[in-house]
């Protein structure tokens, strides 16, 4: 432990310079942000033009029919333009409000309800809650009227839309409900391990975020969801034998089988599958089952599993806390630095003690264009994950030893290409776009990759 603060140590020498030089960070995070918004509107213009082309890559041309074909590339444009507009105009809010001392302001609010509320300022946890949830709900009501609009039309014109406005805005008041019933605890405590381990908190804050998701694993499938969606065993019959003597063979520790409503908002689908490493539930959405064969969705199930076998939810699990590490390391010097708050409009007597929230908060924003090229970092590891996953999914035939896994890798295919035609997903996928928005190869690039996986997979064989 020793060792490890001491490297701590030497990083916060490096950022000494935060606490003392008067450095225009608001500036910078203005500049950071719209440079981030500007790139991802850039990238959008770059994929525009692919909506206008009138046929699909060759290796798709015999499963899309014209009109699908057409239909996904209306869609596409519409989404397009909505994110364009959507993207500038939540910038543009994002920008006018840090410009007039949004957080400022927000943590003068915050004072103001504890006082209402009977306690004095030196309740800093409790100003922090009150902090945060003022600016939770300053700042997201304007993107309201966007989220109406892509629910009520854009994805209604396309025919995707099942929400009613009732759904709607139940589903909002509930989000705002549990955000508040999980979130502030969780702020208190986050709050507090600062206060209690003062400079050493890194790795008691790493401890206590790991316990943190440890336990929304278990309560968000069995509290949480079951709030917005209905899940039901799935119901007797080839589907659930098949996935049952799959899920034996690899011997995957499945507990629970589910089918979701999904179909309830959206006719979008998926298949997914969380729990702990001893007990599992898979969860398949009712309109995978309606549009797919108990086959290919099997398939599906097999590159799921392929997740699982590989570990890929672990090993993320891992990068996200090096990720996590790098920032709380970074943050100590950001923790006490007055110049910081002052920067960002706050009253010389707030900015003298910086409360840790702010601090934090900052230092996320100061974050930006880092996190941007993260995203892009995780976005390459998950494609890797997606191939190896297909891969898996191939040669799973070898593994299982079973005559019925021969065409696993032919059913995948089917059952990507079927999803792909429902969902209307884009086909024309500009390379820098994808690189950076994907987490998943597009359907060309999975289709390619299954045949070479095929061939050598047969070439095992011989
Ligand atoms: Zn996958």
């Amino acid at each position: 432990m020793d060792f490890l603060h001491q490297q701590l140590a030497l990083v916060q020498q490096q950022l000494a310079f935060v606490a003392v030089e008067p450095i225009d960070w608001k500036y910078y995070v203005q500049l950071f942000s719209w440079g981030v918004c500007l790139f991802e509107s850039y990238l959008v213009l770059r994929q525009y033009p692919l909506y206008s082309k009138t046929a699909p890559p060759p290796v798709l041309a015999e499963h899309f029919s014209e009109e699908d074909f057409h239909k996904s590339q209306v869609y596409g444009k519409d989404k397009a333009k909505f994110a364009l507009v959507s993207g500038l105009y939540k910038q543009a809010v994002d920008s006018l409000m840090l410009h007039y001392g949004l957080f400022a302001w927000a943590w003068d609010c915050g004072g103001q309800i504890v006082t209402k509320l009977g306690y004095s300022s030196e309740y800093e946890i409790l100003q922090s809650i009150a902090f945060v949830c003022v600016v939770f709900f300053v700042s997201s009501i304007p993107s309201i009227p966007f989220s109406i609009y892509q629910t009520f039309f854009l994805e209604e014109k396309h025919g995707f839309n099942k929400t009613t406005p009732e759904l709607f805005f139940a589903d909002l008041l509930k989000g705002w409900a549990i955000g508040f019933v999980i979130g502030a605890p969780f702020l208190a405590a986050f709050l507090y391990v600062f206060k209690w381990a003062g400079d050493r908190f890194v790795p008691w804050l790493m401890g206590f975020l790991i316990s943190f998701q440890m336990i929304m694993v278990i309560v968000y499938p069995t509290v949480i969801q079951p709030l917005f969606n209905k899940l039901s065993p799935l119901r007797e019959g080839e589907l659930r034998t098949r996935i049952e003597a799959l899920a034996a063979k690899l011997k995957f520790p499945l507990k629970y089988l589910y089918e979701i409503d999904g179909s309830k908002r959206s006719s979008h689908s998926n298949a997914y599958f969380f729990g702990l490493p001893w007990a599992k539930h898979i969860v398949i959405f009712d309109t995978l089952i309606k549009q797919s064969t108990p086959g290919e969705v099997e398939a599906i199930l097999a590159h799921e599993l392929g997740h699982w076998y590989y570990m890929h939810p672990a090993k993320l699990l891992l990068v996200s806390q090096v990720h996590i590490f790098t920032i709380l390391a970074l943050f100590p010097a950001f923790m006490h630095a007055p110049q910081v708050l002052r920067a960002f409009d706050f009253p010389e007597k707030v900015a003298v003690t910086p409360p840790t929230i702010i601090a934090f908060l900052l230092f996320q924003m100061i974050l930006t264009p880092l996190e941007a090229i993260v995203g892009t970092a995780m976005n390459a590891i998950s494609r890797k994950f997606e191939y190896e996953a297909d891969r898996f999914a191939v040669e799973l035939k070898d593994k299982i030893k079973s005559e019925d896994a021969q065409d696993l890798g032919d059913r995948l295919g089917k059952a990507l290409i079927a999803i792909h035609v429902k969902n209307l997903s884009t086909v024309w996928v500009d390379w820098l776009y994808s690189a950076y928005h994907h987490s998943h190869p597009t359907l060309t690039e999975r289709l390619k990759a299954l045949e070479g996986f095929k061939s050598t997979a047969t070439k095992k064989e011989l």
